[in-house]
């Protein structure tokens, strides 16, 4: 039997160059008729490239991956070539479509950016101290000029942020701040006992300070040996040896402060019980706090307590 399919491949392969030079010649005609077609059935097309992408969609977006691949410089050059030509035009359109999307964009970045930081925090905390240690020149030049630049509204806005970073960051400066004493004791205590020695000021200040305390003492009435006596051995019977009252840390002899929980500043008196030993770690971190409100500032530096180890 003649099968006509099978007639039809045959001829268009053995005839490869004569349709070619025939399309060639008669190149008009064709996009005449192609472009009525076009005119004609333009949905029914529509519909089927669609389908065909879906169908096809990896096999598709390989071969694009492969030809751009393949074309990168040429594909470069065009690009380039095209802007240069239509540089104006292009930043007109690019202007009108920061003017009406701009905010729109900028607002949708910032929110998927701020998702991938929550999901990915280590490796932008990683990627972060990286980048800083390689720019590090160019992030010190670049702060000093933003200084200089915004120093009137930096001057103003920065005791609010001390504020609200101490607020913050309370137990952690604290802790810091600890941990800092401990390390350079006797080189801190030299420079205060010798600023003291040079300023006349901070004297005066001090001699006012013992004089109010003075003053207050007789408010409070007298204190007696007896009742310090009674404190002590109160203390040693209670606890064993002599024990801070505030963080039960034991104190060492001759290290030990005559503490009043209710501070004389504030009404409190020199009788039996208002008085009580602790360390000097907390007699002067309490100062004129009473003894409850120390209490609870206490709580909040359960952390600290754990690293300092005090005598
Ligand atoms: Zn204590």
């Amino acid at each position: 039997m003649f099968d006509k399919k099978e007639y039809n491949k045959q001829w268009r392969q053995e005839n490869k160059e004569y349709q070619k030079q025939w399309r060639q010649k008669n190149k008009d005609k064709i996009k005449l008729i192609s472009k009525r077609y076009h005119d004609k059935n333009r949905e029914k097309i529509l519909v089927y490239h669609k389908r065909y992408y879906y169908q096809n969609k990896d096999k598709i977006s390989q071969y694009h991956k492969q030809w751009h691949q393949k074309n990168k410089k040429k594909r470069a050059i065009q690009s380039y070539l095209y802007y240069k030509k239509n540089k104006k035009r292009i930043a007109l359109y690019y202007r009108l479509y920061q003017q009406k999307y701009g905010k729109q964009i900028y607002n949708r970045r910032k929110d998927i950016l701020k998702k991938y930081r929550i999901k990915n925090k280590e490796k932008v905390k990683l990627w972060l101290s990286q980048w800083r240690k390689k720019n590090r020149n160019y992030i010190k030049e670049y702060n000093k000029k933003y200084r200089q630049k915004n120093r009137k509204r930096l001057l103003k806005q920065k005791p609010i942020w001390d504020k609200l970073y101490y607020q913050k960051n309370k137990v952690k400066i604290r802790l810091c701040q600890n941990l800092f004493y401990q390390k350079n004791k006797d080189f801190l205590n030299k420079r205060r006992r010798e600023s003291v020695k040079n300023n006349p000021l901070i004297r005066i200040r001090n001699k006012m300070y013992t004089q109010k305390r003075r003053l207050l003492m007789r408010k409070a009435g007298k204190l007696t040996i007896k009742t310090i006596q009674r404190v002590y051995e109160n203390n040693i019977k209670r606890y064993g040896t002599l024990t801070c009252y505030l963080c039960l840390n034991p104190i060492k002899f001759g290290n030990d402060h005559l503490e009043h929980k209710i501070p004389l500043t504030r009404g409190g008196t020199n009788e039996y019980r208002n008085l009580a030993p602790a360390c000097p770690h907390c007699n002067n971190s309490k100062w004129k706090k009473t003894e409850k409100e120390y209490r609870k500032e206490m709580k909040l530096y359960e952390r600290e307590r754990a690293v300092r180890s005090y005598p």
